[in-house]
């Protein structure tokens, strides 16, 4: 016996098996490439290209540091004195650790896809026109709930592979990718936090990457390895897993964080920067997070600030000087 439901959901099965990705084309970001670099698979390329992006950035902000150009000067957030006066880690004690780091990651992130994820899907592809014909089926479900069966049947048949196009390429990939951040800059956040407010996990674990209170670009990952392999590997984990991403936003959102976690660290404050349209989480905000008077405040990283600005942790440059000015006056009073 056929119900209304079973009629609707056999018209809706008809207008979306029509749907074909090669007939209604490709966005102007695809590449037909089975593996993105040939020989490599995409998930091999997820752990390698944050490292690529990580030290080639790095060593644009190294030259900038042994340049001797004067008029960079007005742009670093700290002094090179401070930094020689204050750092307690050499350059080579940093870039040491970091290597040992970014190996340890990379082993724990191919035991992962090796052990936890269906190969097959590495090596096969993806078939864009069942993904636009489960789109397609989605939207119908959707139209049908909010406006009725007749309506959501006309909107597919006149429209429904345009807007199944536009969901598939466009909308998808940017909830995917904006839901990974928050997931990642909430994790981040909470962590963070934690290892700054319980003495024995600062102690051991995060005092390491804070002996550089005049950051620079390759000391971003200098973490000790509970928090640069396995917290951030967690965090990775679920920030990609949880939003179902597909292998090739994985490679863009990991090589992006990487990207950021050393503009985060490069001690300069560029004002022309584009970073600093997206998100008031800047070089500067990280690094008053690095001195003495920050170390109980700006927390989120690597994306946004939004967890410090709800939690009352945010600390700008004017509350940073307006702290110092307070606790100036108070020692002032004490002392007479
Ligand atoms: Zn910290």
């Amino acid at each position: 016996m056929s119900t209304p439901m079973m009629a609707f959901n056999q018209t809706a099965a008809s207008i979306v098996s029509s749907y074909s990705a090669d007939a209604l084309g490709y966005p102007w970001y695809h590449s037909d490439r089975l593996q993105f670099i040939p020989g490599c698979p995409d998930s091999r390329l997820a752990l390698a290209l944050p490292i690529v992006a990580y030290w080639v950035t790095s060593l644009i902000y190294h030259a900038l540091d042994c340049s001797g150009w004067k008029w960079i000067d007005k742009y670093r957030v700290q002094t090179t004195e401070d930094a020689s006066k204050k750092n307690l880690a050499t350059r080579t004690m940093v870039i040491t650790t970091v290597f040992k780091m970014q190996a340890f990651q990379a082993v724990l992130g191919a035991i992962w896809q090796i052990f936890f994820k269906n190969k097959n899907v590495i090596f096969k592809g993806i078939n864009h026109t069942v993904e636009l014909q489960k789109v397609g089926t989605f939207l119908v479900k959707w139209l049908t709930k909010a406006a009725g069966e007749k309506v959501a049947t006309g909107i597919m048949a006149d429209h429904g592979a345009e807007l199944a196009y536009v969901v598939y390429w466009y909308a998808g990939p940017v909830v995917r990718l904006g839901a990974g951040a928050l997931i990642l800059d909430t994790y981040q956040y909470w962590f963070h936090r934690t290892l700054h407010t319980v003495p024995f996990l600062y102690k051991h674990v995060h005092q390491l990457h804070h002996r550089l209170y005049v950051p620079f670009a390759y000391g971003s990952q200098y973490n000790h390895p509970i928090e640069g392999g396995v917290a951030d590997a967690i965090s990775g984990i679920l920030a990609t897993n949880l939003t179902r991403m597909y292998e090739r936003e994985v490679v863009l959102l990991l090589t992006f964080i990487a990207y950021k976690g050393v503009e985060d660290h490069c001690g300069y404050q560029w004002t022309w920067h584009p970073l600093r349209w997206l998100s008031a989480n800047d070089a500067e905000f990280h690094e008053i997070h690095h001195m003495h008077a920050g170390l109980k405040y700006n927390f989120s990283q690597p994306l946004f600030v939004m967890w410090d600005k709800v939690m009352g942790t945010y600390l700008s440059r004017q509350d940073l000087e307006d702290l110092k000015a307070a606790k100036k006056a108070k020692r002032k009073i004490k002392s007479q």
